[in-house]
């Protein structure tokens, strides 16, 4: 009886392969500027290339890598894999959690003062289940997380893209820089589902080519395109009206700045973003009245107007005061007052209204239409 049940998950596990055949494996980065690491788990394989060392270990075991190197070693001149740690299990685990794939450990010309980097080398179908509970919940109705996973993969292979010629020696970091992934305990039988059926599957234009998959966590009503954010526009990219996010998540919020406070950040955002360091005087401040739909702001310091990105200056001031880009300053007679909505940069898809559309009985196709109505849905793994 016990060998017919291993007999059968032999098959199954088989059968997995096979199906994934052809799928990319992705480098996310999850740790980083570490001074020793120690990993753990069952039947381990470890290998050191540059001193041609192969280990194997037997049963539960813990490895122990230090990266305190000293600065005389002659350190790469770029981000090199020194270390790699595999088990036939197919995790490892490192800290208290437990990844698929194999765990790399990575230095670079730095790593004398820094120490080394922790890269997880993984299936990107494995990846993106992992996300799915990290950038969603796992809970959530299935067809937003498939069209979480399909605006995600989208993101994580045009990252792979463009990592080919940097430096560094991984393709995401997981954080809110890129995407925050989780470890295989974040995953379910419903991300897992997530992913395995919308396999392979990714935003393209209307020639058919991959395109970059933005996402948010509340757009509060409208979402915006690359270009009103950041500075490079996205083919194919619109502003979409959203009226599915506003009973979830984030209320609308209402922050009220000293005119010094702000001038201060309005000084500092001008002079990171701008020409010349620019100082504003808060008695000279002036602003032109503003609405939520306007990405730009526009004010006078004395006679000299200017128009500095909504967007930016929510980088300079910090998301506690700016959750979103999504508000209108106004003035008031001791401080200005912060009206916004929405969480996030606002680009591409808005979470909490893809969660809205699931509930409502939306497939993920009519989600991703809704949020990218110019692009496409093509499998090309
Ligand atoms: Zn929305």
């Amino acid at each position: 009886m016990l060998k017919t049940v291993s007999l059968i998950i032999l098959f199954s596990n088989l059968a997995l392969a096979h199906a994934w055949a052809g799928v990319p494996q992705v480098k996310v980065l999850i740790g980083k500027s570490l001074k020793d690491v120690v990993v753990h788990g069952i039947d381990l394989r470890q290998n050191i290339p540059a001193k041609k060392i192969y280990r194997q270990f037997e049963g539960q075991k813990t490895v122990n890598f230090s990266c305190r190197l000293n600065s005389h070693v002659q350190l790469p001149e770029r981000d090199q894999m020194i270390a790699s740690v595999t088990s036939p299990t197919g995790l490892v685990g490192w800290e208290n959690k437990r990844f698929r794939g194999e765990l790399q450990l990575v230095a670079g010309p730095k790593a004398a003062a820094e120490g080394c980097n922790l890269v997880n080398l993984i299936s990107m179908e494995h990846y993106i289940s992992s996300l799915l509970a990290k950038e969603m919940r796992s809970d959530w109705p299935v067809e937003a997380l498939k069209a979480q996973a399909v605006v995600a993969r989208s993101f994580a292979l045009l990252k792979m893209k463009e990592q080919t010629l940097d430096l560094n020696n991984w393709h995401l970091e997981s954080s809110e820089k890129d995407q925050v992934s989780g470890s295989f305990h974040d995953t379910t039988e419903s991300t897992d589902r997530a992913a395995r059926e919308t396999q392979g599957e990714v935003l393209v234009d209307q020639n058919k080519k991959p395109v970059m998959g933005f996402f948010h966590s509340k757009c509060g009503g409208k979402t915006f395109k690359p270009e009103q954010v950041w500075s490079n526009p996205v083919a194919g990219y619109e502003s979409v009206d959203c009226p599915f996010c506003h009973k979830h998540g984030m209320k609308n919020w209402d922050n009220t700045l000293a005119k010094s406070h702000l001038a201060n950040l309005l000084g500092k955002t001008l002079s990171r973003y701008g020409d010349k360091p620019i100082k504003i005087s808060p008695d000279a401040l002036t602003f032109v009245p503003d609405t939520e739909s306007k990405t730009d702001l526009r004010f006078y310091a004395g006679n000299q107007m200017h128009v500095l990105k909504k967007s930016h200056l929510r980088n300079i001031a910090g998301r506690e005061i700016f959750p979103s880009i999504n508000f209108k300053l106004i003035s008031q007679a001791h401080g200005v007052s912060i009206k916004g909505q929405g969480f996030g940069h606002g680009v591409g898809m808005c979470q909490l209204g893809a969660f809205e559309l699931a509930r409502r009985g939306y497939g993920y196709r009519e989600i991703i239409q809704h949020y990218f109505p110019n692009h496409g849905v093509r499998k090309i793994w």
